[in-house]
């Protein structure tokens, strides 16, 4: 068996959450990193997102009760999950698995699973921002989860159980009235909720900034506006990474390309089945109620994040071909935003991202299959700002010693090798890599 070595180059494919970290952390290893991006640095899914480092929501996206939600809203423009009816038939084998692990013992396994990804991103996190005087501020006043009735609110302190099991600190009862006015006043009256105490919140934008200048401190080379067109084999083995301007030889690579990660592995023969869940966010200046804490409402589906004097407004779930925001989708989150905190003195234009989701809901963390270097960093869904530190850490151990730690086990990519793939997904537009 050939001896493994440790990659003295990688590229890693995406300048978001996932791949920053992992450049972050195999950089720390002692490989030399080059990351390339389509666009800037953050400009995915990882720039207008809520910012929560959220160990306590650390689960995977199927949960039960989502295909009863789902079939309800289905078709609906302003539920906050929608799905186009176009894009139904294309998805029918990735909805008939998401729906398959949307049971309560799927659900437990997947929230113990990736609380070795949520909690130990903080320790990372903090580290991080401890390097550098200049780091922005995390905000760590904790989480309320609220509902207009108690029921969603009890439905959550259930769904962390397996959590709480592990010993994290989670609230286990509804807070009392004097308690709410204490931490939340504007709550009073209108909603039920609970206090998570682990619970940061950062300006996304600004951190992944952030974090691309620390990258770039351990030697990390940043290349933004860069797209890659496809790979160069040889032996088995991505020998080169090509680029529209260059190609550049590698001897590793790391796909983390968010929503495009799929056509990126297909080209490589691995079958990542990420498709884009779309989310929006709305920043609104000076509304009529600015909240102290970050806030999610269990029943609106809202995640609420105060930058200052500016509100983020955030949520929403479409499965569309759409490239920008859909208008009526906007009207409806606006309409729910003015319910829950009046009026506001300004909005900047509504914002778009694509999570990017696989159907068991995990992430994709590990080498893909058939190829001896090529590694993947995705499918981080709705979490890819609280799991990625850890995520990528776990990557790179797997990188720079060949051993899968073994709490990444269920993250592994080859995981989907069996799965049924649709010909539509067999791979993108693009050119399949090139044998030599
Ligand atoms: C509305 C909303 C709110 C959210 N709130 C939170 C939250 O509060 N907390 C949390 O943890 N998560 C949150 N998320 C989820 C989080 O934003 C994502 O999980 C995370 O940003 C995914 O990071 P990523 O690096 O995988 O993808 P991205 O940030 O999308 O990065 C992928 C990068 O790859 C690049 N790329 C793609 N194809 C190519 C190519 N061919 N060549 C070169 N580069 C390429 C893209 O340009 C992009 O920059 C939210 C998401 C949304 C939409």
């Amino acid at each position: 068996m050939e001896r493994f070595k440790q990659p003295e180059a990688a590229v890693v494919v995406g300048a978001g959450s996932a791949g920053l970290w992992a450049a972050i952390a195999l950089a720390r290893r002692g490989t030399r990193v080059t990351v390339v991006d389509a666009g800037a640095v953050g400009s995915g899914a990882s720039w207008g997102n809520a910012g929560w480092l959220c160990p306590s929501q650390a689960g995977p996206l199927p949960e039960p009760g989502q295909v009863a939600y789902g079939l309800r809203s289905l078709g609906d423009r302003r539920s906050a999950l929608y799905m186009a009816p176009s894009s139904i038939p294309g998805m029918a084998l990735w909805l008939a698995a998401f729906a398959r692990r949307c049971n309560a013992r799927d659900y437990a396994a997947g929230v113990r699973a990736m609380s070795h990804l949520g909690y130990p991103s903080f320790a990372l996190v903090s580290e991080l921002l401890a390097e550098d005087d200049d780091a922005p501020a995390a905000q760590r006043s904790g989480l309320m989860v609220a509902a207009a009735d108690a029921e969603p609110v009890r439905a959550f302190l259930a769904a962390v159980a397996p959590l709480r099991e592990q010993g994290h600190e989670l609230p286990h009862r509804l807070l009392d009235d004097d308690e709410l006015a204490a931490l939340e006043p504007g709550l009073v009256g209108r909603a039920s909720a609970v206090h998570v105490a682990d619970h940061w919140q950062v300006d996304p934008a600004v951190f992944l900034q952030y974090l691309a200048r620390r990258a770039r401190a351990l030697g990390v080379e940043i290349r933004e506006r860069w797209e890659v067109s496809g790979f160069e084999l040889a032996g088995g083995r991505v020998a080169a990474v090509r680029c529209l301007n260059a190609t550049i030889a590698t001897d590793a690579l790391v796909i983390a390309a968010g929503a495009a990660s799929r056509d990126l592995a297909a080209d490589l023969g691995a079958h990542i089945p990420v498709v884009a869940g779309k989310g929006y966010s709305l920043d609104v200046a000076e509304p009529d109620w600015m909240p102290r804490h970050a806030l999610m409402y269990m029943d609106t589906h809202l995640a609420v994040s105060p930058f200052g004097d500016r509100l983020r407004i955030a949520g929403t779930m479409e499965f569309s071909r759409r490239r920008g925001p859909d208008p009526e989708r906007v009207r409806a989150l606006e309409d729910v935003a003015r319910d829950t905190f009046g009026g506001w003195r300004d909005a900047a234009p509504a914002w778009m991202g694509a999570r990017p989701i696989v159907p068991d809901g995990l992430p994709v963390v590990g080498r893909l299959p058939g190829v001896a270097n090529a590694y993947a960093a995705t499918g981080y869904s709705m979490l890819g700002m609280t799991i990625a530190a850890a995520s990528g850490d776990l990557l790179a151990q797997e990188m720079t010693t060949g051993r899968k730690p073994a709490v990444a086990a269920p993250f592994d990519p080859a995981r989907f090798s069996r799965w049924l793939r649709p010909s539509v997904w067999r791979r993108g537009a693009r050119r399949p890599a090139v044998s030599t």
